[in-house]
């Protein structure tokens, strides 16, 4: 099948699941099976693929001191771009305070229940007691610290490390060509899930009705995700990568659609990687960047952190001057770091932010229902975020020398 068929069939599958899931609402979770499988066969391929990819991405640059470089710029990339998303969150919420005048007794719902892990915990999950074990639970972070460990000391044993270097990268095309076979069914597999999420809300009418009850906060974190994702990222992949956001983000639609009808950075690697690669961004660099992107790189939920941290304190009229604001700043950055790359990952790590300023952790009740929408806008950042890192790392002189 043409590739821009497939595209084109994968956003027709959006369109009709939302249209379905508005007008049919409950009725539409029958279908959610089929959704759950091509969920279910992209988190198949994603563990085998990020220890592959990233074996081959880091040993194919054949020097150490080259992942260093490479390793360097792709975090302080990362870094970069997530504070420019948390500066424009924090910027807007203070603009638009959408959280003054908001009646916390009639919002204030049940808060969750999970324990926040702190920054300790987010250091120690680098590496794992057991690795299978980790592979088993899909946790990102100790795959990728092995996966760097492995490859890099693959490239320090010469000529005997090459034979294995082939093997993985050969396993890391069949990997590819399974991700090939699996985007085939994306159209059926996102009209599911759209349908069904769209659906278990209780079809169009409920969901307006939800959205709009925190409607200001909605749009301040629409708002900042939509600057970040069409003006900020852009420019960079502009003038830093050289390339036309246009054509690129055309190149890059059946990764943003896949993350939005999935709400996981995680899930959607495979077809990230696949994507970048067809767009030619260099392949170590995309087998290298995406996956640590994936993980630790996003600006959506940063962003996200930030905004809800300072509507739960507008609405509770708690007053954030700016060393707050700077607590705000930089534990919503590093919340999002440790945040999975999974569904809703974010609100759970937003307690960090919370904490760290006093905030009612209660407070997070009052965001609760639009989560599970706002959770699909920013993943789909997260994931456009990621691919832009792809694109600009991929000019590095490490990887073109
Ligand atoms: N769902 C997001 C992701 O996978 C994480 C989050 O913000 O909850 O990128």
């Amino acid at each position: 099948m043409r590739k821009n068929l497939l595209v084109i069939l994968i956003v027709i599958g959006g369109v009709a699941g939302a249209f379905c899931g508005w007008f049919f609402g409950p009725a539409m979770e029958s279908f959610a099976f089929l959704g759950d499988l091509f969920l279910n066969a992209l988190k198949m391929i994603v563990v085998p693929l990020i220890i592959f990819s990233m074996v081959a991405g880091i040993a194919s640059l054949g020097d150490i001191r080259k992942v260093g470089g490479v390793g360097w710029k792709t975090l302080v990339y990362y870094f970069s771009t997530t504070a420019i998303a948390v500066v424009i969150g924090l910027v807007l919420v203070n603009i638009m305070k959408p959280g003054v005048g908001v009646d916390v007794s009639s919002v204030a719902m049940t808060t969750t229940a999970t324990k926040t892990a702190g920054i300790i915990d987010i250091i120690l999950s680098f590496v794992p007691e057991n690795i299978f074990q980790a592979m088993a639970e899909t946790r990102m972070l100790p795959l990728i610290f092995m996966s760097l460990l492995f490859g890099g000391v693959l490239t320090t044993i010469g000529e005997k490390g090459k034979q294995l270097l082939d093997i993985c990268k050969t396993i890391n095309d069949v990997l590819i060509k399974i991700v090939h076979l699996i985007l085939y069914f994306a159209p059926i597999g996102v009209f599911a899930l759209v349908a069904n999420m769209l659906g278990k809300s209780g079809g169009g009418d409920a969901f307006f009705a939800e959205v709009s009850k925190v409607g200001m906060y909605s749009m301040t974190v629409i708002s900042g995700l939509a600057i970040h994702g069409l003006i900020v990222l852009p420019l960079i992949l502009f003038f830093l990568a050289k390339r036309s956001p246009l054509r690129y983000g055309a190149a890059m639609l059946e990764a943003l659609v896949t993350s939005f009808s999935t709400s996981s950075s995680s899930a959607t690697l495979p077809v990230t990687i696949e994507c970048a690669k067809r767009r030619g961004v260099n392949e170590a660099a995309a087998d290298f960047v995406l996956p640590i992107g994936a993980t630790i790189n996003m600006d959506g939920t940063a962003l996200y952190e930030a905004v809800a941290a300072m509507f739960i304190a507008q609405s509770y009229g708690i007053e954030l001057g700016f060393i707050h604001q700077v607590v705000i700043f930089l534990t919503a950055t590093l919340a999002s770091i440790g945040a999975a790359g999974i569904p809703q990952a974010g609100l759970v790590t937003m307690l960090i932010v919370l904490e760290a300023v006093g905030l009612p952790n209660e407070g997070i009740g009052m965001i609760l229902a639009v989560d599970w929408f706002l959770d699909r806008c920013r993943t789909t950042i997260n994931v456009w975020g990621d691919a832009v890192g792809a694109a600009v790392i991929s000019r590095c002189k490490e990887l073109n020398s």
